[in-house]
């Protein structure tokens, strides 16, 4: 009879790295269950955790290396790939620079920070490019960074102890169902629950307040919220006046946004407003749960998370049980060398607070630029790419312009679990192990849940030729003579450099705490402690020198989308509906996991959500094909007649490439501070198929 061996790790199909206990018989997986001691999901699997063994053994998968040849795949081995793309990577950079190389990485593979992306970030430095670019080109970098503008450090929600939550364009029953437990946890404890969404999510059937806000205009309803809290001196006056600056410009700045004239921008009632408002600022232990990117990617994106963390701060929610916390972090080896890098990334000087705060380097490039860099050579040529665990010509916008701009490459790599359109573009593709099949570590403080938890993700088992991605950067090194910095034998070792300040070790990790460690705790008011926040003022900064300093608006300053009724008038005319998309749905990530029988059942097709009365108007019903259509394209897919969402909007689900919403869409920057396209309201038009 063949022995049944547990291996207890951390599933990766979405941020929150839950606990996953890995059952396998003859060295294949035959079950996984939650592990009940990890506190990311307490013994529990998600839909798409629990349909790891399709999705590991998946007939779609990438076995091997592939070599693009007169159009056409051939199988080659891991050597000929690396030194192929060794080769290649210093031709570029001996004939046009290293700066010449843009490597892109999608959500996945950027939170395996140890070993996956430190090595990257090296190698990139080693090599010279400082053109590194992730999916937070148009994910939540404006929010990180607005946070460490206004506290110093970027804090996050603590809603398990709250008494107030405001989920905030955020819906965690479909993107992060361990939060949404959470969430559900406190409110059975009496906590009260404000929705902000468009759509009527079922999480804002049960809240005590919904307010069903224009899609693009929710720093305007913030803006709005604290009107009324200035207004009717509702804030903390004792953390206003010792802990932050600029509070008396911020009273006179929300003046004109009174709720009467907030309605008129947001279409939500003043008096809905006003409850709101009253609600959040006077109960005690209130936390705003913001998006992954519903607020992001908006004209206002940044500015609208300056407000919400402005929000926190008046009503004295920061470093308290139930608000804004910041767990002490883990002590690990620095990976980066940027000294090494002597050439501008294509964009810092327009958005600098991507590269650097106060010093503080982050380094990470707006990939909305690279559009056109790629099709002009401006403002200079980008020749060779590598991108790892992304689909961008499913999940950026503007496909049709991508597809073309990623065509002007000499050279482009993809690697990847499953092929994919963006892959079906590459020289050559790399076949990308599944989180069965790497080690690395993963911290929850930095997914989801903001805890200190540190657990060792282990190699499971071995697929075909798959890799892992850090073992990508590890091995080109050594080909490329950057021995001297990657002194490394294998990523195991890597895991061991990094944890050495922590105290910590691969094996301590591996064999006496294979469900994880908490390092650290939560500890309230530590800014006392500290003498202040890691702001330059030492306080939490509401009017932001810095910020005006860089030529921005020192407060938080409403915009018009983009394209509105409101800003753009005549386009209306044609295109009168206002279109979001992005929002998530439980059976897939962004354009993965379609292929996955289980998952494909919960959601086996896009559908447009539209309200009856926006259908009427147009002559639609339930469940016929439509044809939405806006200055860049148009796609086909069926209506989904609701109530549940805001007449005069359409929702568009993203990832699917039988009705791929990111035709639709564009990349121009709609956030000026953060270059982020402006996904979540757009114009269109919408028609019954002929
Ligand atoms: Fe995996 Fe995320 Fe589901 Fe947890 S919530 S089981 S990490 S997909």
């Amino acid at each position: 009879m063949s022995q049944r061996q547990l291996v207890k790790t951390a599933c990766q199909l979405c941020v929150a790295g839950c606990g996953m206990n890995v059952y396998l018989e003859d060295g294949k997986i035959v079950k996984v269950e939650g592990i009940p001691e990890h506190p990311a999901n307490l013994g529990r699997l998600c839909p798409k955790g629990a349909a790891t063994i399709q999705y590991v053994y998946s007939k779609d998968r990438l076995k091997y290396p592939m070599k693009k040849v007169n159009g056409q795949w051939h199988r080659i081995s891991w050597d000929e790939a690396l030194d192929t793309i060794a080769a290649k990577l210093l031709e570029v950079k001996e004939k046009h620079g290293a700066r010449a190389l843009a490597v892109c990485i999608g959500g996945i593979v950027l939170y395996s920070v140890f070993p996956g992306v430190s090595l990257l970030r090296r190698f990139l430095d080693v090599y010279g490019t400082p053109n590194y670019f992730s999916v937070d080109s148009m994910c939540f970098r404006p929010r990180m960074i607005a946070y460490v503008m206004t506290y110093g450090n970027f804090s996050i929600g603590n809603p398990e102890d709250a008494k107030c939550i405001i989920l905030w364009a955020s819906n965690p029953r479909a993107s992060d169902p361990m939060r949404a437990r959470e969430i559900e946890r406190a409110v059975k404890k009496g906590a009260k629950l404000i929705v902000i969404d468009p759509r009527r999510i079922t999480t804002a059937k049960k809240a005590d307040l919904h307010l069903q806000v224009r899609p693009g205009t929710d720093c305007a309803l913030a803006l709005g919220m604290l009107n009324v809290i200035v207004s009717e001196n509702l804030y903390d006056a004792e953390f206003v006046n010792n802990w932050t600056t600029g509070f008396d410009k911020l009273a006179e700045h929300v003046k004109p946004f009174t709720p009467e004239e907030v309605e008129k921008i947001t279409w939500v009632p003043a008096e809905t407003i006003r409850r709101a408002a009253r609600l959040y600022a006077t109960t005690k232990g209130a936390t705003i749960l913001q998006g992954t990117n519903g607020l992001d990617q908006t004209t206002s994106g940044f500015q609208s998370a300056r407000a919400v963390a402005i929000l926190q701060a008046v009503t004295g929610n920061i470093d308290v049980p139930g608000g804004f916390v910041t767990p002490s972090g883990l002590r690990l080896s620095p990976m980066r060398l940027p000294e090494m890098v002597k050439e501008k990334a294509i964009a810092e000087e327009r958005y600098p607070l991507a590269y650097q705060i106060w010093g503080r380097p982050i380094g990470e490039g707006q990939g909305m630029v690279l559009y056109d860099t790629l099709l002009t050579g401006e403002p200079y040529p980008i020749k060779a790419m590598i991108i790892q665990g992304s689909n961008p010509l499913l999940s950026w916008p503007n496909s049709n312009k991508l597809r073309e701009a990623l065509g002007k490459l000499d050279f482009l790599v993809v690697m990847s679990v499953f092929m994919s359109e963006t892959a079906e573009l590459a020289d050559i593709v790399l076949p990308a192990g599944t989180f069965m099949e790497k080690e690395e570590l993963v911290d929850i403080y930095w997914g989801t849940f903001g805890i200190p938890y540190l657990m060792l993700r282990k190699k499971v088992l071995q697929f075909e030729e798959a890799g892992a991605d850090a073992e990508l950067w590890l091995e080109l090194a050594k080909r490329m003579g950057y021995g001297e910095y990657f002194p490394w034998k294998d990523t195991g070792e890597v895991i061991d450099y990094v944890l050495e300040p922590s105290g910590l070790s691969m094996k301590q990790l591996k064999e006496e705490m294979p469900s994880g460690v908490m390092y650290g705790s939560i500890q309230y008011g530590r800014y006392k402690d500290r003498g202040g926040f890691r702001t330059p003022s030492g306080k939490v900064e509401i009017y932001s020198e810095t910020m005006k300093d860089l030529g921005y608006d020192p407060l938080p300053t409403y915009r018009e989308p983009i394209e509105s009724p409101i800003s753009t008038p005549e386009l209306t005319k044609d295109y009168p509906v206002i279109l979001t998309t992005g929002a998530r749905m439980l059976g897939n990530l962004h354009s993965q996991l379609r292929n996955i029988p289980k998952l494909r059942k919960l959601v086996p097709e896009p559908l447009a959500e539209i309200h009856p009365d926006t259908a009427r108007k147009y002559g639609i019903n339930d469940g016929e094909t439509i044809i939405i259509e806006t200055k860049r394209g148009s796609i086909e897919l069926k209506a989904r007649v609701t109530e549940d969402i805001l007449p005069g909007v359409v929702n568009v689900p993203h990832g699917w490439s039988e009705a791929n919403v990111n035709v639709l869409t564009f990349e121009q920057p709609g956030d000026p501070i953060s270059g982020l396209p402006t996904l979540k309201a757009l114009l269109c038009s919408v028609r019954k198929k002929p």
